[in-house]
């Protein structure tokens, strides 16, 4: 017996469409270098659909992927409909990434044109001769003061949309591509990850759902995550989907910018990584303020970090888990019913994992390199393994080097993991971040969390060094709060009661940052290759 329901596609025109018709008076707010623009839906959605005429005109090939080099904003969210609701393939090249790796990523893609914010123009015009399939660049002027260079394939945003005729939106294969974003490439050559209509709509209930962001028509929704990488966690389109008002920080990323935009605008829901609130805390604490969740995730979430938020915020940061191949909210620490009562020691503890998965995912933990399971014991760790329809099943390069499936339909995610008795996710380290000494394995995570929790360091990052009887040892590079000062003794000391005897690094090394990768997450490959040579302990 068959059921007797529709069998309506899982499309993103559905919601547009769903903001066009029922939220157009809901605001939307991007900031920018000559001050905030103020919107709604409804003009948003006019603008969107004349985008489409513009993508026509322009002869973008039926399923042609439309490249973006922006930062958030109202634009880039007519860009992030208008390409997929007319069958095109909406590819967000992210600003930060060097240019070889900019250059490989729009020719594998095969990038028709690129809209660009006019503030990163000069990061992207002197690589456009590499770009082979690009023909035009489009200039969306963002209060930007670059010089637009004076070439036939330089075309300007808003006079190609005031000529521009609306275009009405119908994609029938829910399974047709929508998206694609390249991993940022913290392990080897970026990795292209394809969205569909259908696992992007799923991902969206996934994300306005309570037990993941829990985004309503009461929120007022900022995603800080870029919309260059990883989808803006699924923000950009939660928030039409609910309709919730979007703010939007353009090009001001800086933390005083961030934190005045979440209390003028009466922000209610943001989310970024772990550095950006780092750095947003001392300008937000203290202030009158409407936000009621802030998402983080990317790398582990300190419990100090959340703890400080509690304290000076207000709130408790919600910590999410995911990747570019989860779309990418895979699960959210929520805390359940069962910790209602609990002592504030045991939900920090809590809050510091990654939570369970979102509805519609599974997860679990295996024997390296096997598909044999692990136990749920919270103590087992093994490679987390997901299933669901938002996790990818290949990537768009398979010359990649990575096998992302296994035999039996899991996605590989490189990340170690226990799981507890309910199956909430802790993770204790990316494979490659392990550091392996004498054969047993150190956790670099939960190295870090212990120093951060001391109170004159700002930011920890430990890594692996290698040693000629263990193989590798910890190295524990830290960055001390500006006006601190600790000794290597003193962080020891700190750390001594929280880990194994044999955990200790073997030396603290005072750094004056940690770098970051394109996204702001610690780039432990560069500090890998700083301390190559550090001299072994006895
Ligand atoms: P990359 O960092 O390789 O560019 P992504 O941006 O897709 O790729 O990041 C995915 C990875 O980030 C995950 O595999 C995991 O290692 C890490 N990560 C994401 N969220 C968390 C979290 N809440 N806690 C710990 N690690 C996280």
């Amino acid at each position: 017996m068959r059921g007797l329901m529709q069998d309506v596609p899982l499309t993103i025109d559905t919601i547009f469409r769903h903001a066009e018709q029922h939220h157009g008076d809901v605001p939307i707010v991007t900031n920018g270098p000559g001050g905030k623009t103020r919107s709604t839906y409804a003009e948003w959605a006019d603008r969107t659909r004349r985008l489409g005429g513009v993508l026509d005109t322009l002869g973008i090939s039926a399923d042609g992927r439309v490249g973006t080099f922006g930062w958030n904003s109202q634009r880039h969210l007519e860009l992030y409909f208008a390409a997929p609701c007319t069958g095109r393939v909406l590819h967000t090249l992210n600003v930060r990434l060097f240019p070889e790796q900019l250059t490989y990523i729009a020719n594998h893609a095969e990038d028709e044109v690129v809209f660009v914010d006019r503030t990163v123009l000069p990061l992207l015009w002197p690589l456009i001769d590499t770009m082979k399939t690009v023909q035009q660049v489009v200039v969306m002027d963002d209060g930007g003061d670059a010089e637009v260079p004076d070439d036939p394939r330089v075309l300007d945003y808003e006079t190609l949309l005031a000529g521009a005729q609306p275009v009405d939106f119908a994609v029938r294969d829910e399974n047709a591509a929508a998206s694609m974003c390249y991993t940022s490439g913290t392990t080897g050559n970026p990795k292209g990850v394809v969205y569909s209509h259908r696992s992007t709509v799923l991902h969206t209930m996934a994300v306005i759902s309570p037990n993941g962001f829990g985004i309503g028509v009461d929120d007022v929704a900022m995603p800080v995550v870029p919309m260059f990488h990883a989808n803006a966690w699924g923000i950009a389109q939660a928030s039409p989907a609910a309709g919730a008002a979007m703010v939007f920080p353009g090009a001001m990323m800086q933390p005083q910018a961030l934190a005045d935009l979440i209390v003028d605008e009466e922000v209610t829901f943001t989310a970024g990584v772990p550095t950006i609130w780092q750095g947003v805390l001392p300008h937000l604490a203290g202030r009158e303020h409407r936000l009621r969740k802030i998402g983080c995730g990317g790398s582990a979430v300190p419990p100090a970090l959340s703890r400080a938020y509690q304290q000076q915020v207000g709130l408790p940061i919600y910590q999410a888990w995911g990747m570019t191949e989860t779309h990418p909210v895979a699960s959210g620490s929520t805390l359940a019913r069962r910790y209602a009562d609990a002592d504030e020691e045991t939900k920090t503890a809590q809050r510091a994992r990654q939570g369970i998965p979102l509805f519609g995912l599974e997860a679990r933990i295996v024997e390296a390199g096997t598909i044999d399971e692990r136990p749920w014991d919270d103590v087992a760790t093994g490679e987390l393994q997901v299933r669901g329809p938002w996790c990818a099943k290949d990537y768009y390069n398979p010359d990649a080097g990575v096998e992302l499936s296994t035999p039996d339909g899991w996605m590989r995610t490189g990340d170690v993991a226990a799981l507890d008795a309910f199956g909430s996710i802790r993770i204790a380290d990316r494979t490659k971040d392990l550091i392996k000494s004498g054969g047993e394995w150190i956790s670099s995570v939960d190295l870090e969390n212990a120093i951060m929790s001391h109170p004159a360091v700002a930011e920890a990052a430990v890594i692996a060094v290698p040693h000629p009887k263990w193989a590798e040892r910890p190295l524990a590079c830290v960055v001390l709060k500006s006006g601190e000062t600790a000794t290597e003794q003193e962080i020891l000391d700190h750390i001594a009661p929280q880990v194994a005897k044999w955990w200790l690094p073997d030396a603290v090394e005072f750094i004056d940052e940690v770098p970051k990768t394109s996204v702001g997450k610690f780039s432990k490959k560069d500090l890998r290759t700083r301390f190559a040579e550090y001299p072994a302990k006895d």
